[in-house]
C-alpha cells in the first residue's frame, strides 16, 4: 500500500480518526493537508506529523462554508499538485456537541441545522471541489465517514443519524455514479464505537468491545489504495457485527 507522493486532504483532521490517518498516511509517504475548524488543535497536528518527519500542511476552516472549501482543495494543489485521496472526517452528533439532552420534538433547531451541515453538507461541499481536480487528473479516491447511527437510527441523535444515512447510502451511490467515468472511486466506511471518546466503551457489539481507531485507520487505508481498485459505491460496516446482533 504505497502512499509515496500522493496527495491526501482530510477534514476534521485534527484529531481522533482524521488525524490518525493523517499520521498513517504521512508514514508512508504521502503528503497531507488537514482542514479542521479547531486552529490550536490544527496546529498542534499539523506540528505532530512534522515532528515524526512527515509531510503535513494545515489549513483552518469550516466544512459548511465553500469558500473555505475551495480555499483548502487550492491549497492542496497549489502546495502539493494534486488531490489523490478526499477522506471526509469532520462530523459529530449535535446533542454531544452542545450537550442537548432533549427529546427531538423539543431539540433547538439550530442543532438540527448543524447536525445536517457538518454531517452532510460538509462533505457534499467538499466532494464537489475535489472533484474537480481529480476529474482533471482522471483519478481520485472519496471516502465518506458514515456510523452505525446511520443505519439503525438514535432517537437521541436525529438530525446525525439522518445525516449519516443519506451520506452513506444516497449520496454514496450517485457519487459513485459520477465518479466512475473519471476513474475516480467513492467509498463508505461506517463505524460502530471508537475510542476516540471514552464513553463509546459502553456501546455494545458483538465482539463485546468498542473499536481502537486504528482499526478504523487500518481499513481506510486499505480502501484508498491500490488494492481496492475495483471497490466503488460500497458502505463498509466496521463495527464489530453490532449491524447484525438481535435485539
Ligand atoms: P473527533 O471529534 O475526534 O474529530 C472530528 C473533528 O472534526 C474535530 O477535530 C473537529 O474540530 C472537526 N470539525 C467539527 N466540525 C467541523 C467543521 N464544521 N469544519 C471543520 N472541522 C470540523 O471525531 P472522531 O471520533 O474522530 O470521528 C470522525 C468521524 O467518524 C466523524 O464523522 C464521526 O461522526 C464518525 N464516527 C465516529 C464514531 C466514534 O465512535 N468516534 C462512530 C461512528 C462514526
Amino acid at each position: 500500500m504505497s502512499f509515496q507522493n500522493k496527495t491526501i486532504v482530510i477534514t476534521g483532521g485534527a484529531s481522533g480518526i482524521g488525524l490518525l490517518c493523517g499520521r498513517c498516511y504521512a508514514r508512508e509517504g504521502a503528503n497531507v493537508l488537514l482542514i479542521d475548524i479547531d486552529r490550536e488543535k490544527l496546529k498542534a497536528a499539523v506540528e505532530d506529523i512534522a515532528a515524526s518527519g512527515g509531510i503535513a500542511a494545515g489549513v483552518r476552516g469550516d466544512v459548511r462554508c465553500y469558500p473555505d472549501v475551495k480555499r483548502a482543495c487550492d491549497a492542496a494543489v497549489s502546495r502539493f499538485g494534486s488531490i489523490d485521496i478526499l477522506l471526509n472526517c469532520a462530523g459529530g452528533a449535535s446533542t454531544r456537541v452542545f450537550q442537548c439532552d432533549m427529546e427531538y420534538h423539543e431539540y433547538p433547531l439550530e442543532y438540527i441545522d448543524w447536525g445536517i451541515d457538518v454531517n452532510l453538507k460538509g462533505p457534499m461541499y467538499f466532494s464537489r471541489e475535489a472533484m474537480k481536480q481529480m476529474v482533471r487528473q482522471r483519478s481520485g479516491v472519496i471516502v465518506l465517514l458514515g456510523s452505525i447511527a446511520g443505519e439503525e437510527g438514535n432517537a437521541r441523535s436525529v438530525d446525525y443519524s439522518a445525516a449519516k444515512s443519506a451520506l452513506t447510502h444516497g449520496f454514496l451511490k450517485s457519487l459513485a455514479q459520477c465518479g466512475a467515468p473519471y476513474n475516480i472511486r467513492v467509498c463508505a466506511v461506517s463505524p460502530g464505537p471508537v475510542l476516540t471518546r471514552p464513553e463509546m466503551a459502553q456501546m455494545q457489539t458483538l465482539m463485546g468491545r468498542a473499536a481502537e481507531a486504528q482499526e478504523i485507520a487500518d481499513f481506510i487505508l486499505f480502501i484508498t489504495s491500490d488494492k481496492a481498485s475495483f471497490v466503488t459505491g460500497a458502505n463498509f460496516m466496521i463495527d464489530g457485527g453490532r449491524s447484525c446482533m438481535s435485539v
